[in-house]
Formats: C-alpha cells, structure tokens, sequence
C-alpha cells in the first residue's frame, strides 16, 4: 500500500470518526495526538527513523568521525574549504546540490582528486522536494544523481534530503535508485551559514568519536566568509587534538557511496 495514502487516509479516518461519531470524540482526540506527533516527528527529524532509514551517528569504538558539508559546490567558499581539510589531512563528504554541481564541475573532480566522497543533497535544494510524491520524488532524486555521474564518472548512491526533512515517500524513492539517505546529529544550526551567531559557535561543537557532523559549503552571505573558515579550522584543530580522524560517511558506517554504471 502507499505509505503517504496510508497516513492520511488513517488521519482522514480519525477526522471523519470526530465529526461522524460525538459520543466517542474524547476517545478519537486522544488517539490522534500522538498519531499526529509521530508524523510530523517523522517529517521533520530525520533522527526518528520513521519513513526512512537513516544513517545518524555510529556507535562504534573507534575515533572515525563524519564531517559533511552541505550545500554546495560553491564558486565562493568550496575551494576555500577543500585547501583546509587537506592542510589538516581530514577526508570529509560533500551533499552537493545538483544544479550547483552542474555549474561548478571543477569543483567536484577535486573533492574526489583530493579523497573526498560526494553524495546528493537534491537537484534545486527545494524545501518542496521534501513534499514531492512517489514518481515525482524519484524523478528529483535521480536527476541530481545523474548530473554527478555524469562529472565523476560514478553513480552517487548517499543521500540528505533539503533541511534533513522526510516523507513516507523517501524511504521507496531511495530504495528504487539504490540510495541510502544520511543524516547527522551535531550541527551548530548555522542555516546554511546565513545566521552569524551559530556560524561562532562552530568551534565549540562538542564533536565526540561516531559523530556525523552538519557543516555548509554555500556562502550566502559573503560577509560571513573569514567568520565561516576560522571557525571551522578551530574546530579541526580541537579535532585534530583529540585525535579524532574524519573518514568518508562510507566509510563511518561501512557503506556503499558509488556504483560504478558502465553502461549509463
Ligand atoms: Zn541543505
């Protein structure tokens, strides 16, 4: 059955016996306040798990942490961030945005030049993709793959959805295009890197070993740039210290991040 069809034709249903049915309103109240809370906890919070399965924070033992940069390629500030990882020697994983990657392909061939893994964050970053339906969503998803495979040659097989929303959709979108979806669980909620105040709190991220940490390579703000690049090489050096070693999100969790597709 359709997931999507199933959650609101059960919603539907609780509605209908609220209006049809007053004499057990108090009982159908009661029961659609925790069924609502858990959709919408299941749209919102990827950490939830609920329409999709997706890869938060691995427990293990060692001292492999996730960095991400979401957002990108950008003309502005990408770059700027591949030359402080590789002084620090930290592999990271970058969610780019298809249409960004079309028109900054130099870019990506450097992230994976450099030992970096790219995966997808959506093809226009569209707060709506998250609301697509079934073909829709597939559609989306696999255009964005494609303009990646087509830069480095690999099929991307990571995905973050826009604001790290899901659906009852994105769980069967992602299966179609043999997809896993990523998320994380430390962010300094910087918005992308538009809200100053959060970018200052970067540094101070309190990183722990497993972690999967949320950072942005879009520059909305250019005057947000030598805020944004300071922070983050405090926060590697703190990371450096602890003896932390960022690794590919495949890596992290052991998991798959391309197909090589020779036939296309
Ligand atoms: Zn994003």
């Amino acid at each position: 059955m359709n997931p999507l069809l199933f959650w609101f034709g059960s919603l539907a249903g609780l509605a209908a016996a609220f209006v049809l049915l007053p004499e057990v309103r108090w009982i159908v109240a009661i029961l659609a306040v925790p069924y609502v809370a858990v959709f919408v906890w299941g749209i919102v919070d990827l950490r939830s798990n609920f329409f999709v399965r997706a890869y938060i924070h691995n427990k293990g033992e060692s001292f492999a942490v996730g960095l991400t940069f979401d957002d990108g390629p950008d003309e502005n500030i990408t770059a700027d961030i591949l030359d402080l990882l590789k002084r620090f020697g930290f592999r990271a994983t970058f969610f780019v945005v298809g249409v960004k990657a079309r028109a900054n392909p130099q870019l990506l061939k450097r992230m994976i030049a450099d030992g970096h893994v790219v995966a997808c964050h959506d093809l226009t970053h569209s707060l709506l993709s998250n609301f697509r339906l079934g073909n829709a969503m597939v559609r989306d998803i696999a255009a964005a793959q494609a303009i990646v495979r087509d830069i480095i040659g690999a099929k991307p097989l990571l995905y973050r959805p826009p604001v790290g929303m899901a659906n009852p959709h994105l769980g069967p979108a992602l299966a179609r295009l043999g997809m896993k979806c990523v998320g994380w669980n430390r962010s300094a909620r910087d918005a992308g890197n538009r809200r100053l105040g959060n970018i200052r709190r970067i540094s101070s991220l309190a990183v722990k070993p497993g972690d999967v940490v949320l950072l942005h390579d879009s520059l909305p703000v250019a005057a947000h740039k030598a805020e944004i690049l300071a922070q983050m090489e405090l926060l590697f050096s703190r990371m450096r210290d602890a003896k932390m070693v960022p690794v590919g999100i495949n890596d992290l969790f052991d998991i798959t991040a391309y197909k090589v597709d020779n036939a296309r």
